[in-house]
């Protein structure tokens, strides 16, 4: 007799979407006006039988790397032997190259294949995986340099009504040039939100060592407790003084593209930030939250709020999620389901998989592949 263990994949189904922010996004050292999603859906032979989806924020060229790279490697093996899977993926894509965009492919088609076990299996994903908590603390993410002071004042002051203890903006204007208008802007930010919220900065790489040093002495005042990628994530001494000589929490970690990646930042952060899309889905995920573990720190989820709600949820050493304005909006347009953030957290849903469906026919107009 056949049962649901012996199903294989029998396809994967990439297609990518290029949704516009709803005003013009810049931090420290990036500036763009959409964000382009990439899709994977993986299928059993059962045309009866659910579908996984999974996804990541990545050039529409991940979606052939999935097409022509991928799939052939995936298609015929078991559908409950994700790790296999996974194996065979990142052997596959030796000679192109694990990180960047081969790696967020990997990251879709390994959130897919989870997705798709959980919901052959009939579990939500964060009850196959074992649970550690029902509700996962997020942080609103966004403050974007272009934005004015009323538009921060507004999202800033909406995550706080909505009951969000803690939000980041973000710093390091035009490359760390515009150290006066990031001290304005995070004194604006404070009186914004109050004195009982907590205030995160990010600058995305924009300083140097001893320019995140003077900031941060001149922002003191506004009692900041998170100070993220200060200087370059490929500075991993320079992340590591930072965070000898600073009493906030340094954090990086969103260009870990794998555990070795992470492995060589454990050292210099306070809290490391994992990104399920990029590192390689949520089987390298467990395991760099596991090194993470070993060295005593807490991570955080990076972005992508939908995605990571379940394995945060199954995480020992969690911090917390971020809330990041660009992918809440573009989550709820493309899933029905997706999570809405209550009282400072997010609750996994009880349905199979993630719980979440694609919404492809509102999605076609966005489509580029
Ligand atoms: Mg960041």
């Amino acid at each position: 007799m056949s049962t649901r263990a012996d199903l294989a994949v029998s396809d994967l189904a990439a297609s990518a979407y290029t949704i516009p922010t709803d005003q013009p996004e810049a931090d420290g050292t990036f500036a763009w006006d959409s964000t382009t999603m990439v899709v994977v859906q993986a299928r059993t032979d059962d045309p009866g039988l659910p579908v996984g989806v999974g996804w990541t924020y990545a050039p529409a060229a991940a979606a052939r790397l999935v097409d022509d790279v991928l799939a052939p490697e995936v298609r015929g093996r078991s559908a409950l032997d994700v790790g296999a899977a996974w194996e065979a993926m990142v052997r596959r894509v030796r000679n192109a190259g694990r990180q960047g965009l081969a790696g967020m492919a990997i990251s879709a088609v390994d959130v897919a294949l989870w997705d798709l076990k959980a919901r052959l299996l009939d579990l939500p994903l964060n009850r196959l995986w074992g649970s550690c908590r029902a509700t996962v603390p997020v942080y609103g993410s966004g403050g974007f340099t272009t934005y004015d002071d009323e538009t921060l004042r507004a999202q800033l002051g909406g995550w706080v009504e909505q009951g969000i203890p803690r939000v980041k903006i973000k710093i390091g204007e035009s490359d760390g040039t515009r150290l006066d208008r990031d001290l304005a802007r995070i004194a604006f930010a404070r009186s914004a939100i109050g004195g009982d919220t907590e205030l995160y900065v990010d600058a995305n790489g924009g300083y140097t060592v001893k320019q995140a040093l003077r900031a941060a002495e001149a922002f003191a005042g506004s009692n900041v407790t998170w100070f993220e990628e200060p200087v370059s994530s490929d500075d991993v001494e320079g992340l590591g003084r930072l965070r000898e000589q600073l009493s906030l929490d340094v954090a990086a970690g969103e260009y870990a593209w794998d555990l070795d990646g992470a492995r060589r930042l454990v050292e210099s952060v306070d809290c490391l930030q994992i990104d399920a899309t990029r590192c390689g889905g949520y089987t390298e995920w467990f395991r760099i939250a596991a090194l993470a573990a070993a060295h005593g720190l807490e991570v955080s989820g990076h972005c992508a709020p939908a995605l990571h709600l379940a394995v945060a949820a199954a995480t020992p050493n969690l911090r917390h999620l971020e809330w990041f304005h660009d992918h809440v909006r573009i989550e709820h347009l493309a899933f029905e389901g997706a999570p809405v953030a209550t009282g400072g957290g997010v609750s996994p849903a009880d349905l199979p998989g993630h719980g979440l469906v694609l919404r492809e026919p509102d999605l076609a107009r966005y489509r580029v592949v």
